[in-house]
This record gives C-alpha cells, sequence and structure tokens, in this order.
C-alpha cells in the first residue's frame, strides 16, 4: 500500500468509526512552548486543557510533525525522520481505554481487503505502565495477547503529561516485530529496532499538580472525563506494509535516494557510511521542503536555522557522496512531485520554495569553497609544524569567519588523518557566548542601533553562525 493510501485508510477507518476528521494544522501552529508541531496531539491542546470546546467528542487527523530532536538519529536508526505524519485519534470524553486498545487493535489486525492495515496479530507486542492492570487486563480480552507480549514499563517509558500541572495518564505503545534477522529476542528494548514502536495509545486519566520530572509529579484527582490521544507513524507502518527495511525507502521517500545514487554515481546498500547519508539527503530534502510549503524561510534564528541547518547538511552530504555541483535544483522537485499528492501547499508555494532553497544552496557553496582554501591553510600549516591536530584558533575561524560548519571540518580533517583541537574550539566558542551575552546585556535599553544593521546588510552575505550552537526545543 502506498504511503497516502494509509493515511487514507487510517482517517476512513476512524470517520466510519464517528470520528470527525480535522485536516492537517501548519507546522507552524501557533504554540509558544514549541519550535514546530511535533506531535498530533499539538492542535488539540487546547480542547484536552478544556479551554475550547471541540468540535466533536472523537476527532482523528494526520498531522504533519518536525521532531528537530531526532536529527542525529536520521539514517542511523531505521525509524526516525525529521519530518513525519502522526496519524491520531482522540476521544474527549467518548470512550476510554477500552476504545482506544478496540479500535488501535481492528485498524492493525483486520485483513487490507476488509478495510483494515492487515499485521499478523501473532507479531503485535504492547507495552503497559507497570500497575496499570486494567490495561494489560485489555490487551488480554481484547486482542487475546499472552502475558509475555503484554510489557510493563516505568514512568519514564510509560506516562504521559504536558511537563507542567494539567492532565497526564498512564500511556501503552504498540510494537511490531520484524523477526530475528533484525535482533534479539525477548520483546521491545529502548534503541532496538527489531520491535517497532508504531502506535503510542495515552490514557489521559488524571489531573496533576506538581510536575517536577517527567517521573515525579503529584497527582491531584482524577479527570471528570478521561480523554484518549493517540499517535500512530505514519511512515513506520508505512514500511514494515511495503516491506522494505527503514523509513527512508518508502515510496514516498526513496525516489530522492534514487536520483542521488544517481547523481553520485554511488550504489545504495554496498557502504554503511554512504547509505546514511544517501537517508539523510532524501530525509532532510523532505523535510525542508515541508517546512518551506508552511513558510519557513532559511534564517539564522530558530525556525529558519533549522530549516538553513536541513538544506545544507543535504547539501554536504550530496559532497560527501562526491557530488560538488548544485543539487537542490536535482533533488527538491522529486520530493516535491511526491509529497504535492498529499499536501497542494507544496505545489502552491513551489516558486518561492524553490527560489528560497536554491539560492540559500548557492550561498553555502560560496562558503564552502572559502571555507576549504581556510581549511587547506590550516592543513599546511600543521604539517610545516608536524602536528597532528589543527589548531583550535584556525578551526574557529573557519566556523565564526566563514560559516563553515563544525562536523564537515572534523570529516575533512579526518580525511587528512589529522585531529581538531575540540577543546581549543570549544573555549572560543565559550568565550564567544559571553561576549555576545555581555553585549546583549550593554545594548538592552541602548535603542535600537539601525546602522549596524544597515551595515550588515550592506556587506551582502550574512555569516551563518553556530552549526555548533545548540538549539532548544520543547517537546510537550
Ligand atoms: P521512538 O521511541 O521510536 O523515538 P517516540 O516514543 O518518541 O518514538 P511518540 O512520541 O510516542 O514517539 O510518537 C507517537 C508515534 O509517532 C510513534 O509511536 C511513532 O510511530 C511515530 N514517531 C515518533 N517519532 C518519529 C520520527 N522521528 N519519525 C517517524 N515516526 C515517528
Ligand atoms: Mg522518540
Ligand atoms: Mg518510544
Ligand atoms: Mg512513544
Amino acid at each position: 500500500m502506498k504511503t497516502s493510501e494509509i493515511r487514507q485508510r487510517f482517517l476512513d477507518f476512524f470517520a466510519e468509526r464517528g470520528h470527525l476528521v480535522q485536516p492537517s494544522s501548519s507546522l507552524l501552529y501557533n504554540d509558544p512552548t514549541l519550535l514546530f508541531v511535533n506531535a498530533g496531539m499539538v492542535p488539540m491542546k487546547p480542547y484536552f486543557l478544556g479551554e475550547e470546546q471541540p468540535p466533536a467528542r472523537t476527532l482523528a487527523s494526520v498531522q504533519k510533525c518536525v521532531r528537530t530532536l531526532d536529527i542525529e538519529e536520521v539514517g542511523k536508526t531505521t525509524r526516525h525522520g525529521t519530518f513525519f505524519q502522526m496519524c491520531g485519534n482522540f476521544s474527549f470524553g467518548e470512550y476510554f481505554k477500552s476504545g482506544a486498545i478496540q479500535h488501535a487493535w481492528d485498524l492493525i489486525t483486520t485483513a487490507q481487503d476488509a478495510g483494515g492495515l492487515g499485521f499478523d496479530p501473532d507479531t503485535i507486542w504492547v507495552t503497559v505502565l507497570e500497575g496499570d492492570d486494567e490495561a494489560a487486563g485489555l490487551w488480554r480480552e481484547i486482542a487475546g495477547l499472552p502475558a509475555e507480549r503484554i510489557q510493563a514499563r516505568g514512568l519514564l517509558d510509560n506516562y504521559w503529561h504536558m511537563g507542567v500541572p494539567g492532565p497526564g495518564g498512564p500511556n501503552s505503545e504498540i510494537y511490531v516485530d520484524r523477526g530475528p534477522a533484525y535482533g534479539p529476542d525477548g520483546g521491545p528494548v529502548v534503541d532496538e529496532d527489531r520491535f517497532l514502536e508504531i502506535w503510542n495509545l495515552v490514557f489521559m486519566q488524571y489531573e496533576l499538580s506538581a510536575v517536577r520530572a517527567k517521573d515525579d509529579f503529584d497527582v491531584m484527582r482524577p479527570l471528570p472525563k478521561p480523554q484518549i490521544d493517540t499517535g500512530a507513524g505514519l511512515e513506520r507502518i508505512a514500511y514494515l506494509l511495503q516491506g522494505v527495511d527503514n523509513l527512508y525507502e518508502i515510496d514516498e521517500i526513496y525516489p530522492v535516494i534514487g536520483r542521488a545514487v544517481e547523481l553520485s554515481g554511488r550504489q545504495y546498500g554496498t557502504d554503511h557510511d554512504d547509505d546514511v547519508r544517501l537517508r539523510v539527503v532524501a530525509d532532510h530534502v523532505r523535510s525542508a521542503l515541508m517546512l518551506m510549503a508552511d513558510g519557513v524561510t532559511p534564517g539564522n534564528e530558530a525556525r529558519g536555522y533549522v530549516l538553513r541547518r536541513l538544506l545544507r547538511r543535504s547539501v554536504r552530504a550530496m559532497r560527501l557522496l562526491g557530488v560538488t555541483d548544485r543539487v537542490l535544483p536535482e533533488l527538491l522537485p522529486v520530493s516535491r512531485d511526491l509529497m504535492g499528492l498529499s499536501y497542494p501547499e507544496v505545489l502552491q508555494s513551489w516558486e518561492r520554495i524553490s527560489q528560497a532553497a536554491y539560492a540559500e544552496e548557492d550561498a553555502f557553496r560560496r562558503t564552502l569553497v572559502a571555507g576549504t582554501q581556510l581549511f587547506e591553510g590550516a592543513v599546511r600549516t600543521a604539517r610545516t609544524e608536524q602536528r597532528d591536530t589543527l589548531a583550535g584558533e584556525q578551526v574557529f575561524q573557519l566556523h565564526d569567519t566563514y560559516g563553515f560548519p563544525y562536523d564537515l571540518t572534523l570529516e575533512m580533517a579526518a580525511e587528512q588523518g589529522l585531529q581538531v583541537d575540540r577543546e581549543g574550539f570549544a573555549a572560543l566558542m565559550r568565550e564567544q557566548r559571553d561576549r555576545a551575552k555581555a553585549d546583549a546585556r550593554a545594548k538592552k535599553g541602548a535603542g535600537q542601533n539601525l546602522e549596524a544593521y544597515s551595515a550588515v546588510r550592506a556587506d551582502g552575505e550574512t555569516p551563518f553562525l553556530g552549526y555548533t550552537e545548540l538549539l532548544t526545543e520543547t517537546t510537550v
């Protein structure tokens, strides 16, 4: 089944069961605690908090999500995209645990020709919160799961809340066993891909007061009307049903790998590092496209910076695959044709998207040319001085003046058999940060210095700061 068919099947299944289908919100849904929408429930938050009346007591959606926290996982695990689609069904006081489990079980195990997803019931495992005997009992009764395949976990894994006083409750996660080729027996293990987490059912059951940490909070009272929030990973279901190895090989993503393979002349599936790079390219190109379709432009502040990082990481990964020509004009249209089917905003904004993306690649290419010259100078200095380490100062200059990505410096140094003075670099970064903070304090209240602003603009290129500066992302 194509990803878009699974998406539609999910919505049809819940519509037939009385749920009102909601369109996906923009990735930029207005929630001040979040950089991007990172779960299906984000646009439903006001309903869960009782601030607004939901349009119906049961809703279903397939929500666009971006999780920058997962960026380092991309291509290395089989299951993490920076952009993905979360399928969810929601109940505001209508059904609770038994309904949520019944719906999920029916959709997962009903045969495909009867409207379900057709997973083999014998491959399904679940986790529940330790002590949630009700959920464990329902999994036995409704799904007939044997005790071994209902595993209890602690608060860290199986309790959900928003990190602040408000609703919260135990959750139950559904996993598919991919078989012994993917890892050891015994059930879901954190960070392994044999038992693939596909769906998280959250039973919002209590009102929490003091929330000190994920696993440290006070339960004030049961909610008058318990609520259900669920999230299933569309791409994860797709790669299982399409019989491919990982998320990046589904119909909505793989053609970008295919194009990158053509451009680079490398083969997919022969070299681990190349495979990771190809998967990073395909993932990042798609995420960048979807962010731009929702109005993000590359820049140095939070959202724009994430986009810039995605675009530059794609270009960089292609360079590491040996392609030095412009790549985005080759890759982005492939992703547009795939995503435009489900998301017309991609097609509507294509002019704007492609112009911004290609301009960003050109700027980055100029950075790379200038930075590479400086890098080669640093290598020569190190060799003349018979050092096997690049000086922290030069690495910092590369980063600071040329916007040369630190991780690229590391990789290029390694290719030359050289180390990088990481501590020296980190110390200079710290100094720079402290200086910036002090400057900001000094400027506060001094009025706006527009001259400095126009000076930067007149200069043309805005220096790209902070590949290594950590982004903060609040998750719900
Ligand atoms: P994992 O443990 O695999 O990182 P998670 O527990 O962080 O997943 P949830 O927050 O429970 O994920 O999100 C609900 C569902 O969304 C998951 O069960 C999964 O199917 C899907 N999902 C979460 N993160 C991603 C991602 N980065 N890429 C693709 N799908 C994802
Ligand atoms: Mg995760
Ligand atoms: Mg998980
Ligand atoms: Mg989960």
